[in-house]
């Protein structure tokens, strides 16, 4: 990976510590602002996220429906731009990069885990993996590919269609293609809301052995608990805002979180 230049070496002393987390971070949000529609109808969507991600880290983001998590996704994916305030991905600056920059920035340094998969239909278990090099331009690195697959159990599929797999195993290609460019972060969206229970166990499972033994940073939204507690740290977002965040989450305790939040009318002051 190219050495990231410091976009802000000269900051004062009061702050050193802050921007040097900044340099660590592999995803740093600053006052994102969000909103949808005009006037009277303006739904804020986000209303001033202000957030560090540090790299080698697993965190879910959780909360109430309409409580801005898609928004949060888009926003930190470069997908979609803020109102106001910024994105920083590996440091560098994204809210205002051309939607070229931002397609072709997407491509090699973010990956991406939907949860209803989305894999290529006529590509093989490989081709799909290799995906993301083929659409930025990159070297198609089969051998990494392969390993990839062996990584996530699938070694030995590389030739077969994404139909011809149970849903588990799709999930388990996207994950390998997701990390094929070595992306600074990967963002799941419900990754495990289409499986059942232990195969979304073994799909987070993967997640957390990415994050724990490739150094992966991974940003998974979720409704659920228990997928919550495979991460080290889970932030709520509540009516467009940080509300909240568990380090070490168990599930009890992000459910009982969950409860109140949801609890509390929309638009309630906290
Ligand atoms: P969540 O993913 O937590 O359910 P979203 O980020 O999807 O929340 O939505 C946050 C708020 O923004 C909601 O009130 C939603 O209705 C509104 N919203 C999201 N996308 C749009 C859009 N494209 N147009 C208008 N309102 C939107
Ligand atoms: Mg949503």
């Amino acid at each position: 990976m190219a050495p990231r230049r410091d976009r802000r070496p000269t900051e004062h002393a009061g702050q050193t510590e802050q921007y040097g987390r900044l340099a660590h971070a592999a995803i740093e949000l600053r006052a994102v602002r969000r909103s949808y529609g005009r006037g009277a109808e303006t739904v804020h969507a986000l209303r001033g996220v202000d957030l560090a991600l540090e790299r080698g880290t697993f965190t879910a983001v959780m909360g109430p429906s309409g409580s801005g998590k898609s928004t949060f996704l888009q926003c930190a994916a470069g997908l979609d731009r803020p109102d106001g305030g910024e994105v920083y991905l590996g440091g560098e600056e994204i809210t205002r990069l051309s939607e070229n920059r931002l397609t072709k920035l997407r491509r090699s340094r973010i990956g991406f885990v939907f949860q209803s998969f989305n894999l290529l239909p006529s590509l093989t278990v490989l081709q799909n993996v290799l995906l993301p090099q083929r659409l930025a331009g990159e070297r198609q690195d089969r051998g990494r590919a392969r390993e990839l697959l062996a990584q996530v159990g699938l070694g030995e599929h590389a030739g077969r269609r994404p139909g011809q797999l149970s849903g588990g195993q799709q999930q388990r290609v996207a994950i390998a293609r997701a990390l094929i460019t070595g992306p600074d972060v990967v963002f799941a969206d419900e990754p495990t809301g289409a499986l059942d229970t232990r195969t979304a166990h073994e799909v987070l499972g993967l997640l957390r052995n990415a994050v724990d033994t490739m150094g992966a940073t991974v940003v998974m939204v979720t409704h659920d608990p228990v997928a919550a507690s495979f991460t080290d740290r889970v932030l709520f977002l509540a009516d467009g805002a940080l509300a909240g965040e568990l380090h070490h989450p168990d599930p009890q305790a992000v459910a009982d979180r969950m409860v109140r939040l949801t609890a509390r009318p929309v638009g309630a002051a906290a």
